[in-house]
């Protein structure tokens, strides 16, 4: 069974709800859990209330205390880099929508080698190639090209394009991609429809089994979210932990992070239906991280640095710094629409630097692909 055939919207929604009726003793039921144990539904629902709100700084320092313990005090950094704007879709929260008027580009191969190597003179080792839907500019065989080339660059390459086909998804795995992040935006399938009017994207739930289709090929790395500001944050985040877990039990080859960016203004002047509170935003990465102990969160730059750094000692595991949402933006800026506006614009050395006043180490490498032969001769020393 799949997640799509899995994932019940009514039964999350009326569990969404109810917690708008949850009491302290439920809260505190939660809280006293055994942290070894997988949190039941009911009580990550429970965490995510209003009641459990005044509650925060306890539900803090349990986040934290997991963190730690599973963790360590270290935040892995990346970089996103974008190939094209140009896109067939009508996605009404996105800067890159279809028919908004911005300065469309696509990367050449060599200009996307050259933003890569100006990141990796940064110290960056961990690149996510981040692209609109275009089936003519953002090919499948773009895509391979892209990552083969970035791939002599960097040690961890990743995806964030279109949903694909499980053997499209194969072929980026061969070409040395090492992760796929594919957002499901809202995981709502009446809310869905009204923000993706236009273009592939519109297929809830082709986009809802490309996580599963990605770790059939091989992805190592799963990167999953909604993103925050669509629709009811508490349905979303229920749906969500649902999600990871269902990877994590299902595809268990590879590493599921999850994220839940909070939509940024962009150039359709698009205004958040639900907008998220920092305090939210805060209480989530929390309840994520004790419903989700083996997860690793990841925040962007979409984010205050103030708050990022606040953020850290909650659960954050995973950072970009640094970044830039336009295609070309890292070397040559201002050249195309950007497709949202970030809020932490310090460079990566700037973050590692606040991460280690903080405490914590900033880790720009922390994955290598082994070819097949070293694997080979490491089993055999093994077995002798
Ligand atoms: S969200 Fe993605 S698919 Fe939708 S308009 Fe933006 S770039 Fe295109």
């Amino acid at each position: 069974m799949t997640f799509a055939e899995a994932f019940d919207p009514a039964a999350t929604r009326r569990l969404a709800e109810q917690v708008q009726h949850a009491s302290e003793g439920h809260i505190r039921a939660a809280l006293g859990r055994d942290g070894r144990e997988l949190m039941p539904l009911a009580s990550v629902a429970a965490l995510l209330s209003p009641a459990a709100a005044p509650l925060l700084e306890e539900l803090a320092l349990r986040a934290h205390r997991s963190t730690i313990e599973r963790f360590g005090k270290t935040i892995a950094l990346f970089a996103p880099l974008y190939l094209s704007n140009d896109c067939v879709c009508t996605c009404t929260y996105c800067g890159f929508s279809r028919g908004l008027n911005i300065r469309r580009r696509t990367l050449g191969p060599d200009e996307v080698v050259r933003e890569a190597s100006l990141l990796a003179g940064q110290g960056m080792r961990s690149i996510l190639l981040v692209s609109s839907e275009h089936p003519k500019s953002v090919s499948v065989g773009y895509l391979t090209e892209c990552v083969a080339a970035v791939k002599h660059i960097v040690s961890y390459v990743g995806l964030e394009v279109a949903a694909l086909e499980t053997s499209d998804y194969k072929a980026c795995v061969e070409a040395g991609c090492d992760g796929i992040v594919l957002y499901q935006e809202t995981y709502d399938p009446q809310l869905y429809p009204r923000y993706h009017t236009g273009g592939p994207k519109k297929n809830y739930t082709f986009r809802l089994g490309a996580p599963e289709r990605a770790a059939a090929a091989g992805a190592r790395h799963l990167g999953i979210g909604a993103l925050l500001g669509l629709g009811d944050w508490r349905f979303e985040v229920l749906a969500l932990v649902q999600h990871a877990r269902y990877l994590a039990a299902h595809c268990w080859r590879s590493q599921v992070n999850v994220s839940v960016p909070r939509i940024n203004p962009s150039a359709g002047g698009f205004v958040p239906q639900v907008p998220v509170s920092d305090a939210e935003l805060a209480q989530i990465v929390c309840v994520l991280r004790l419903a989700l102990p083996a997860a690793g969160i990841v925040l962007s730059t979409r984010e205050r640095a103030v708050l990022r750094d606040g953020l850290v000692r909650l659960g954050i595991t995973h950072m970009s710094a640094g970044s830039s949402t336009e295609p070309g933006g890292y070397t040559t800026p201002g050249e195309a629409g950007e497709q949202f506006h970030l809020e932490d614009r310090r460079s990566p050395a700037q973050v590692a630097a606040r991460l280690a006043e903080l405490g914590y180490e900033a880790v720009f490498k922390d994955w290598e692909r082994l070819s097949d032969a070293p694997a080979a001769r490491l089993q055999e020393t093994v077995r002798a």
